[in-house]
């Protein structure tokens, strides 16, 4: 019998635009994974640190972030970890994480300092979920190389699309370089409103083009997710809001599509 223990999903949650639902998907997913029973870690990836601070941390407050367990090697994820109200742990983002990038260029094998940083996360975990920042700089690279599986929340407006080829590009140069077993998780549509013939246009047009590559479950806008970024994950206090059973349902089928 096999008693080690399986190696966590990583996904990062990435795209190279801005508002376009990852550190809402993120919060939400994670906490409807820790309701399925898993145990998962968020990392906060992007500097402006709005995860960190959706989850209640205040990364002024935190003894470590992000950034110095990206420049310092003695520092483990444990080191690091902040625990938060959600059963979530985090680890914590910060606005100097803009110069550690810079930083990170000068470094040798920069791409893999991340991978090589989260080989420490404690045994116990299932899941980590990267939020990543709006660009495809050297940060999400590095997020790409320690992931198992990229999730790439589309929102569903006209020019939203128009950067997909970029960013699955990148995925494909990730492959080639530094990470050969990256997986595309999903394309996951966001910010849908059945109302509009525009955003219902742009999901028939993207899965007519991506096929299975594309998520089954579809975040709607609900005004109500846009507190995520000030009170937390959805369920926490709204628990029986529509789009918490969205969030189950996609945990459901990040699951099943990670599934070896
Ligand atoms: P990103 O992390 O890609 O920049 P965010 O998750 O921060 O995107 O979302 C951008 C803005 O849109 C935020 O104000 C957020 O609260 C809001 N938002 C995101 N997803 C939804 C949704 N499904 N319904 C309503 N508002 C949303
Ligand atoms: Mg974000």
């Amino acid at each position: 019998m096999d008693l080690k223990p399986q190696a966590p999903l990583i996904i990062a949650i990435a795209n190279q635009k801005g508002g376009v639902g990852k550190t809402t998907v993120a919060i939400n997913l994670a906490a409807a994974l820790v309701h399925q029973g898993q145990r998962v870690v968020l990392v906060d990836l992007d500097p402006q640190a709005y995860a960190t601070l959706a989850m209640g941390i205040d990364p002024r407050q935190v003894p470590h972030y992000i950034g110095d367990l990206l420049l310092d090697d003695t520092l483990t994820v444990r080191d690091v970890l902040v625990p938060t109200t959600y059963a979530i742990p985090l680890l914590p983002s910060h606005l100097n994480l803009v110069a550690v990038e810079r930083e990170l260029t000068r470094k040798v094998n920069r791409e893999r300092i991340l991978a090589r940083r989260l080989a420490t996360i404690p045994d116990a975990i299932d899941v980590v979920l990267i939020d990543c920042l709006p660009s495809l700089s050297l940060l999400t690279i590095n997020a790409l190389t320690a992931a198992t599986h990229v999730l790439v929340p589309l929102q569903t407006e006209p020019f939203a699309v128009a950067d997909l080829p970029a960013l699955l590009q990148r995925i494909h140069d990730v492959r080639c370089a530094t990470n050969p077993y990256l997986q595309l998780l999903g394309v996951l549509l966001t910010l849908y409103n059945k109302d509009h013939a525009v955003a219902r246009n742009i999901a028939t047009r993207t899965r007519a083009v991506l096929g299975a590559h594309v998520c089954r479950t579809v975040i709607p806008t609900y005004n109500r997710l846009a507190e995520t970024a000030l009170g937390g994950p959805l369920r926490s206090y709204a628990p029986h809001h529509p789009a918490v059973q969205v969030f189950e349902a996609l945990a459901q089928e990040v699951l099943q599509r990670a599934q070896p």
